[in-house]
């Protein structure tokens, strides 16, 4: 069965996107750790990412630095950490996470963000791509 960020790609799930080329897409994470969290995940899926290839892996990491430089300019914060866990969605994912403090990237304090707020952050973040 297809992961839910294939769902997400193939357009059967909405989602806040941000960019994508021929192997990658990248987009806001719904229950995010801060504002402007954003998730960047190879088209293809794959589970673990030390199961990517190296070119797919190389690909998604160019992909998530050229992302998070975005995100560093449009969100004002101490610095954009890159994170992998992927212990919830079995789809590999780049978490680009601003952040401020070590809270930030515990994945247990998560914010709460309206549609209006997600829409304008994503459209912030894309201004800088
Ligand atoms: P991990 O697998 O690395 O533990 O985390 C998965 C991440 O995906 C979580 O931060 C979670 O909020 C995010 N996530 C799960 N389902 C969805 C979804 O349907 N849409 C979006 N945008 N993010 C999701």
């Amino acid at each position: 069965m297809a992961s839910i960020f294939t769902k997400i790609i193939n357009g059967d799930i909405p989602c806040y996107k941000i960019a994508e080329d021929d192997n990658n897409f990248a987009f806001l994470d719904i229950n995010p750790n801060a504002k402007g969290h954003t998730l960047c995940i190879p088209k293809r899926e794959v589970d673990k990412i030390l199961d990517l290839e190296e070119a797919s892996y190389l690909s998604l990491m160019a992909f998530s630095r050229k992302v998070g430089k975005a995100v560093e300019s449009a969100i004002k914060c101490n610095r954009v950490g890159m994170m992998v866990v992927g212990l919830e969605v079995p789809h590999v994912h780049v978490h680009l996470i601003p952040l401020n403090s070590m809270k930030d990237a515990t994945f247990q304090h998560k914010i709460a963000m309206t549609k209006e707020e997600f829409v304008s952050v994503a459209d912030k973040i894309k201004s800088f791509l």
